[in-house]
């Protein structure tokens, strides 16, 4: 058994996954000795897509204790309320919903839209678009960013969450110098040959300069091809093709409206064939295609992404590709740990990528420290971050079950196919037959990505109710909130945040 952390950890792999968990290795276990070098090639690129966050991120920084006036004017980041979904349910009024995050506020005006939907869920006419209910899908939509304008009085402000927004290839730069303050040594190589000991450990690799790396731990962050953990290990890779179709994605940027204020949303449009998401940096638009190649060609897709764009991407080269979405079975295997693409990648809906990565490594760091730095906690580990990979994937399952458009093979194919965890169909079923959606969702416990807000928004933001209603009476008239209520009182408090634009210049 080890007593102490591992004292030489080796990183293939310069994308963000290689250099966040450098950074949270480097600031847990420097002061127990841990040397680490991360070592990339310089003749295969990052992936280089990759800019929207869930608030999770936050606690990254946090724990690095890293200010965001530091590194979100060095990366062109901005503020993420939530996401909108236009096109993706052809309901009325419910042609577009937002996931938004959630907040104290929340607690007086969204809490009308549990009780609303629950009435529509069982047959009445109440109203129920998440986009009405919730204090951070109207910052959005008047582009405002997640703080309270100083106030008159000593109150404190209540707490606002979000995420970000941002360049990935700035965000690399800016995570590999903080990377380098923390002792992480840093070589341009790439890995030729993967030496294998007799206990099935990796013993070193071999590089194209010739050198021979040695190391306790190895952390497989090489992306989509698992160079060590596939490739050199053997360990299967469970694809998740049957649910999730999308295999490909096109990306193109575009030019922002100085004009205009920045939007503090991700817009994920659906299209025939896939969704686009339009991601608002300081410097620009991110925008790509995701889709799935047994029903668009990358001519076709590429087509269809130019037109949704308009004058926007003329002239804007287009970059296309392949994504190997799933995960590996274990993620922790002998002395190597894969982190990032390498381990798994659910398709970019809810943009989960960077979180999975940042539990994995601070799981990884819990487990480790739990056990006395040996490896007897490697199964426990797996089995959660597996359960983690489900949970998220369960969800993002569910916008594609729950669509309703009839345009294409593709949206019609995505809703018929039951290929779904028995956990989603009950999730459904429960919803569908007017039950006890609460009692339902405590049942999954902490197999639940997602909490409670985020079930309805997706439920009910995608209009998935019965389609004859009666009225309302006119007591309910009276006792219900309606969505233009709702959106009344959120107005007015929305008037005291600051504009997005405004907020992102005090951080320079
Ligand atoms: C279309 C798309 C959209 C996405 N959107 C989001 C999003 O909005 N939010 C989110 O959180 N995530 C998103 N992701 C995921 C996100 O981009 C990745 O999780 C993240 O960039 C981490 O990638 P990585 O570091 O694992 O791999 P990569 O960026 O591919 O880096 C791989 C590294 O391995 C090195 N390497 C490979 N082979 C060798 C070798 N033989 N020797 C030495 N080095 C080697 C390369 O040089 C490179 O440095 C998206 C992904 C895709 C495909």
């Amino acid at each position: 058994m080890q007593h102490q952390a591992p004292q030489e950890i080796v990183i293939i792999g310069g994308g963000t996954a290689g250099w966040m968990a450098a950074n949270l290795l480097a600031h847990q276990w420097r002061s127990h000795g841990t040397q680490i070098m991360l070592i990339e090639s310089s003749d295969i690129g990052i992936i280089g897509v990759g800019e929207g966050s869930t608030p999770y991120l936050r606690q990254f920084f946090h724990r690095l204790g890293i200010q965001e006036s530091e590194w979100m004017p060095a990366c062109n980041a901005t503020y993420k309320c939530g996401i909108r979904f236009p096109g993706w349910s052809t309901q009325p009024g419910y042609e577009q919903y937002v996931h938004p995050f959630f907040n104290q506020e929340d607690l007086k005006v969204g809490s009308e839209l549990f009780t609303n939907a629950r009435l529509r869920r069982r047959g009445t006419a109440a109203q129920a678009n998440p986009q009405d209910f919730f204090i951070a899908a109207e910052l959005a939509r008047q582009r405002k960013a997640p703080f309270y304008l100083p106030r008159s009085d000593d109150r404190p402000a209540p707490a606002t969450d979000y995420a970000y927004h941002f360049d990935s290839g700035l965000l690399g730069a800016f995570l590999k110098g903080h990377a380098s303050k923390l002792g992480v040594r840093h070589r341009l190589d790439t890995v030729a040959r993967v030496e294998l000991s007799e206990t099935g450990d990796i013993a070193h690799l071999l590089m194209h300069s010739g050198a021979i790396v040695k190391a306790e731990l190895f952390l497989d962050c090489s992306g989509f091809k698992g160079l060590l953990i596939n490739e050199a290990l053997g360990e299967p890779f469970v694809s998740f093709k049957d649910n999730l179709f999308n295999d490909r994605a096109i990306a193109i940027p575009s030019s922002l409206n100085e004009e205009e204020d920045i939007p503090s949303e991700t817009t994920s449009t659906a299209l025939r064939n896939g969704w686009v998401w339009q991601i608002p940096l300081s410097s620009r638009y991110g925008n790509g295609y995701v889709y799935a190649s047994d029903f668009a060609s990358p001519e076709k897709a590429e087509t269809e992404l130019r037109q949704h764009l308009g004058a926007a991407a003329h002239n804007k080269e287009a970059r296309h590709l392949k994504m190997r979405v799933g995960r590996v079975e274990q993620h922790w295997r002998n002395n190597c740990l894969a982190i990032g693409l390498s381990q798994g990648f659910i398709e970019p809906l809810e943009a989960t990528a960077l979180m999975l990565i940042q539990f994995s490594v601070d799981l990884f760091i819990d487990q480790m420290e739990a056990s006395q730095f040996s490896r007897s906690r490697q199964a426990q580990f797996n089995r959660r971050i597996n359960q983690m990979f489900e949970g998220v994937r369960d969800y993002v399952v569910g916008h594609y079950q729950l669509n309703t458009r009839h345009d294409s093979d593709y949206w019609r194919a995505n809703r018929a196919h039951r290929h779904i965890s028995d956990r989603l169909a009950s999730i459904l079923e429960v919803w569908d037959q007017g039950g006890d959606f609460e009692a339902e969702l405590t049942r999954h416990g902490e197999a639940l990505m997602y909490i409670r807000p985020s079930w309805y928004c997706l439920l009910a933001g995608m209009g998935r109710f019965p389609a004859d209603l009666k009225p309302l009476s006119t007591e309910q008239r009276a006792e219900l909130m309606s969505g233009e209520q709702a959106r009344a009182a959120l107005t007015d408090t929305v008037t005291q945040f600051y504009g997005h634009r405004q907020y992102l210049q005090l951080l320079k």
